[in-house]
């Protein structure tokens, strides 16, 4: 019997050995559920004929809608083609207009085709044909006893843009597809999941309309906020987003794919705002992320990445008598950094960072995790002290970085305000 719901096939030994994470299936997840495809299953299945073949069968009797990424390339361990065939009792024919695509792509590098290529101009009898609008390999749909077996190309970028192209325009088509579902979600930084759930518990519920759920990631929490689609779906999200708008303030720091360190550049760019920052614990990481972001170049002076005591103080002229008293990490050598970065590199608006990323290095009075953050603006310093959970360097040193932006864009909104 049918079920209502989808299934996913994540076809590579890579992804069995531990070599390789499966990212197909969560962005394919995402994407049918969106189009309203529930997904009942995914599997990971080595680069083994018979046993794609045999799990092929198994899940077409199951789902009306099977999805296969990967194994469609020229070589002899791509072997989706050949398992789809037996799957669906056609045999493998050429489709000549892709075999002549594939002869001209190899012409125009001047290359000749291997005959290994050849295989990708094979399909299933009857299968229709899905073009691949950024790599050589199309992919394919064939029915499958009363299913659709759609097969994709491995590398996510091709993966994406075939099933963006030829498989969701051929969903809306196909019977067993739900309400679409309109989605939304917000971005916080520095709501733990935990006061999260303190101060909006009562939408979280499994029964609540809008649906919602969260995410964690390193002092960022996403929002998903969801409902069937249709005006009054829509019109549940939009009032509950202004809800948590209103709840959480300026907390929100974006919404749908928002990233911090965009927001929080494009808000100095937007202000006109000189900045520089000073960096220890995070060696480098703060300025990394303000000059991923385009047309930094306007308000971006400088980062200094002052490790060394000695380098505090010739850098940014932090006192040595700062350092011996009270440390690196602390509240004064914080400030004198944020204070020595802006003064130094002639800008309004500098941050500092300093702490212990670990393993080591902790102590009872400064443990793996602490870190002392300092902003400087208009000549007033401020310093702020956090401890973040011990995950190990690079969480720290991210979860830091990010908190730094994040203190550069509360400067900013405070500099709004007044
Ligand atoms: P190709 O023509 O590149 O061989 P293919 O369709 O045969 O394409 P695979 O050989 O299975 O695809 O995978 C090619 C590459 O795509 C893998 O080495 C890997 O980098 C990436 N890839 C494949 N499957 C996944 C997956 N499920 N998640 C993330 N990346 C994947
Ligand atoms: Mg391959």
């Amino acid at each position: 019997m049918n079920g209502p719901g989808a299934a996913i096939v994540a076809v590579g030994d890579e992804l069995l050995d531990g070599e390789l994470a499966d990212r197909n299936s969560v962005w394919l997840a995402e994407h049918l559920t969106a189009l309203g495809r529930r997904v009942e299953q995914v599997r990971l299945v080595a680069d083994d004929e018979e046993l794609i073949a045999r799990v092929l069968g198994e899940l077409c009797r199951e789902h009306p809608l099977v999805i296969t990424t990967g194994g469609l390339g020229p070589t002899l361990d791509d072997v989706t083609r050949h398992a789809a065939s037996r799957a669906s009792a056609r045999e493998l024919v050429v489709d000549p207009a892709v075999l002549t695509a594939l002869e001209a792509a190899h012409r125009e590098r001047g290359l000749p085709m291997p005959a290994s290529n050849e295989r990708q101009a094979l399909f299933p009898r009857g299968a229709q044909v899905l073009p691949n609008p950024v790599g050589t390999a199309p992919g394919f749909a064939v029915g499958v006893g009363s299913a659709w077996l759609f097969a994709l190309p491995g590398p996510p970028l091709e993966m994406r843009a075939v099933f963006e192209g030829a498989v969701a325009p051929r969903l809306a088509s196909l019977p067993g597809g739900g309400a679409q579902r309109h989605r939304r979600r917000l971005h916080l930084f520095g709501v733990s999941e935990s006061e999260f759930a303190d101060r909006a518990g009562e939408w979280m519920r499994r029964d609540a309309r809008p649906r919602m759920g969260v995410l964690a990631h390193a002092g960022i929490l996403t929002v998903k906020v969801e409902a069937p689609a249709g005006d009054d779906g829509e019109r549940l999200v939009e009032a509950r987003l202004s809800d948590l708008r209103s709840r959480f303030g300026s907390r929100v720091f974006g919404a749908d794919g928002a990233d911090l360190a965009t927001v929080v550049g494009e808000a100095l760019i937007a202000a006109a705002r000189p900045v520089a920052v000073a960096e220890s614990c995070t060696g480098g990481l703060v300025a990394r992320k303000l000059v991923a972001v385009p047309g930094i170049s306007a308000v971006f002076r400088e980062g200094f990445v002052t490790y060394a005591d000695e380098a505090k103080t010739a850098r940014l002229g932090v006192a040595p008598d700062l350092l011996r008293e009270h440390g690196a990490v602390s509240a004064p050598v914080a400030e004198a950094m944020a204070r020595g970065a802006a003064e130094r590199a002639g800008a309004r608006l500098a941050v500092a960072t300093t702490g212990i990323a670990g393993p080591g290095g902790g102590s009872p009075a400064k443990p793996v995790g602490l870190v002392w953050f300092a902003v400087a603006r208009d000549g007033a310093v401020r310093a702020q002290r956090r401890t973040f959970p011990p995950r190990g360097r690079r969480v720290v040193q991210e979860w830091a970085a990010l908190t730094a932006l994040d203190l550069l864009r509360s400067a900013l909104e405070q500099g709004r305000d007044a």
